[in-house]
């Protein structure tokens, strides 16, 4: 099953790099077309308006919501994250309308602006005992999420790793830490995906 990286901007090396060292192929994808030959997709973080400067008139933002409707796993970490949001706040914007979610951009202020911190409120089933690490960069804020979003890990109470079917979102960025439970657990999506295409 090939993973796309959307590549217009933001810390996509950073995602190839997490992945390869997890033994995952990913290529980079730049164009409607590639998102749409990918069987799985990664948005990275950086900054979502510009991202949805590059995208606008390319027809990626419709192959997204196409990839994700179709169940292809799809792993967004912060702007990415963003871009998956039903509703974004602060200030209002576009989101793909994909994750059943509302996300306040630029949430911690400029004091907290960016921050490491060790993650204690996780879904041990899903992700294990250990505290995670999590680098926040400039991060956003689940503000809610709907009903058939699953909360796998919080920072004060808020989501910040949420799950809902086939899509994986993170207002941090664990492509940033040798922490590679996250993607992993993408990566699981993604060998399951790979089953019920083969079966
Ligand atoms: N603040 C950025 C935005 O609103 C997200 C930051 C990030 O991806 N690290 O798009």
């Amino acid at each position: 099953m090939s993973i796309g990286i959307l590549a217009l901007q933001g810390d996509f090396a950073a995602h190839a790099e997490a992945l390869a060292r997890l033994g995952a192929e990913t290529s980079l994808v730049k164009t409607a077309e590639e998102v749409l030959a990918a069987g799985a997709i990664v948005l990275p973080g950086g900054e979502s308006t510009t991202m949805w400067k590059l995208m606008e008139g390319t027809g990626i933002p419709e192959a997204l919501v196409a990839a994700a409707q179709a169940g292809k796993p799809v792993y967004g970490t912060c702007a990415g994250a963003i871009l998956l949001a039903r509703t974004v706040t602060n200030p209002d914007g576009q989101g793909l309308g994909v994750l059943d979610a509302t996300v306040q951009r630029n949430a911690y202020g400029r004091q907290l602006d960016s921050t490491v911190l060790s993650l204690t409120d996780v879904n041990t089933r899903v992700l294990g005992d250990a505290p995670m690490e999590a680098v926040f960069i400039r991060a956003p804020r689940f503000a809610a999420v709907g009903p058939g979003v699953e909360v796998l890990a919080r920072r004060e109470g808020s989501p910040v790793l949420v799950r809902q079917a086939n899509i994986l979102a993170a207002t941090f960025h664990p492509e940033l830490t040798g922490d590679d439970r996250v993607a992993k657990l993408f990566l699981e999506s993604v060998a399951g995906a790979g089953r019920k295409a083969a079966a």
